[in-house]
Formats: structure tokens, sequence, C-alpha cells
């Protein structure tokens, strides 16, 4: 296995240092994992890297793909508080963080978003929580969407740690280890993407789908027609996708360059 302490990924925008808000080093045979998080605001490398914080974290992926190592690998961070899985508590003790720079939900507070008429027009998307599916049904909330160059980023991070350290086997949300008291990264981010990475090749086969259009068929950030536009689409007819869920009459789907988005499944035909 690599020596943790001086691993650094590739493509980092600045490796910030060995981070002074830590919790010593992992035991042996940890991290056993990677969880992803928002910010609930923009950029924070320098939060996330400094000393007079309560949060640390391995890594954060600003908006523009610009990737920041804020420590080193073999250091317990602060990123995960109350947290279990899998027979574990206290993840910080067991997984590496990585931040992305994301508002998360709406809501009228201190971070003084622009009104939710004006998130609604540039695109966020209505979701209801995975915790509220359950608990709370009614409660639609407006997520901010992930740009493609910061999902693609925090994809080569995630890559890059199972291969480089064979002990980590789970990747997570971080609302999937602190449900109900966090919401990151929150419906708005395809966390699908991200566990797939962990599973062989021919464990995933999701069902193909061609597109039947007369002219083209957009792709979107979400399952709304007011959702922004990826950038690799449109897709025309005679394209073949992959089927990885649905939301309504909408499906998420990914292409050959295993890029993800939603488009109208009225013009999908199953292959
Ligand atoms: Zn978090």
């Amino acid at each position: 296995m690599a020596n943790l302490k001086t691993l650094r990924f590739p493509d980092l925008k600045k490796y910030t240092g060995r981070n002074p808000n830590s919790r010593g080093s992992f035991q042996r045979g940890r991290p056993v994992g990677i969880l992803l998080h928002y910010t609930a605001g923009g950029t924070a490398w320098q939060r996330l890297a400094g000393q007079n914080s309560n949060v640390s974290a391995h890594f954060t992926v600003d908006r523009n793909g610009d990737a920041y190592q804020c420590g080193d690998l073999d250091q317990r961070l602060w990123h995960a508080g109350v947290s279990h899985i899998a027979g574990m508590t206290g993840l910080n003790d067991w997984y590496i963080g990585i931040e992305q720079a994301n508002y998360g939900f709406w809501a009228k507070d201190e971070r003084e978003l622009p009104p939710l008429e004006e998130v609604k027009k540039i695109g966020w998307l209505p979701a209801v929580h995975k915790y509220d599916a359950v608990h709370n049904p009614s409660r639609v909330q407006y997520w901010q969407p992930y740009p493609e160059a910061l999902l693609a980023k925090t994809e080569a991070i995630c890559r890059w740690l199972v291969q480089e350290i064979p002990s980590i086997k789970n990747i997570h949300g971080h609302d999937d280890v602190s449900p109900g008291r966090k919401s990151d990264p929150g419906p708005a981010f395809p966390i699908n993407r991200y566990r797939n990475i962990l599973m062989p090749d021919d464990a995933k086969a999701p069902p193909k789908y061609r597109v039947e259009v007369s002219d083209f068929l957009n792709v979107r950030a979400g399952p709304s027609a007011s959702a922004e536009k990826r950038d690799w689409g449109p897709l025309k007819d005679g394209d073949v996708v992959e089927y990885l869920r649905e939301e309504g009459t909408w499906f998420m789907v990914r292409n050959k360059d295993k890029k993800e988005g939603w488009v109208s499944s009225l013009y999908l035909r199953r292959v």
C-alpha cells in the first residue's frame, strides 16, 4: 500500500499542507471508505485547511473542477460528526472526506441566497430528500445543481483513492451515515455514479434505451424541463444510453463516456 502520508492526488490546484486540525492518524487497515459532502456554500478550502476551524476534510472541489488536498491521507479529519454505518460509529475515524462547493437546498438564512423564485429560474432542482421520502414525503426543497466539471473531478479523486488505497471499500454520502441530521450531498448529487466505482464491471449491466426523436432530446441536470441543460447533450435519434433510475416520467441515463443526466422517457425505447 502506498505511503498515505505522502500520497497526493496528481491533478490538484493546490496541496495546502498537513492539516493542523486533525485527530491524529487512522488506525491500521483504515481508511475504509470515502464520505461525500457539500459545503452548503461556495469554495471552502481555506476553512477546511485552516487551524481556527471546527471542520477539516481531505479534499474539496470547486464548481469549476479545481481540487484542493487539504491534508494527508493518513490524517483523521473532522468532516463526519455523529455518524454510523455498518457497525462503525464516528466515521471520522474510518473515512476520507471530500467536500464539494454547493449550496445544498434553498433556505432563508444567513447565507443570503437569492429569492426562491430566482433560484427556480436558474435551474435549482425541486426534489424530496431521501430521508424525507420516508418521514415527510410532501417536503419539496430546491437544490443547487452540481456542474459536470465538479462531478468529474470528484469522480477522478474517488477512482484514484480506490486504486491507491486498497482498504477503501465504501463510498457514501454524509446523508447516508448521519440520516436526518445531514442533507449533503443531497438529491441533486448522482451518488450512484460514485458507488458504481466500487463495483466490478461485470456486476453492473444497466438496461439500455434507444432515443427516438424527430429533432433532438435535451439532457438536463434534473428531472424537469426547466432544469439546466447538460453540456454533453442533446441526444439525437438512434443514440443509445444506459438507464440508471427514474422519477416520474424522467429517466436518469448515462452515455458511453459515463456522463449522467436526465431525459424525458417519452422519447426512449428499450433496446
Ligand atoms: Zn457533510
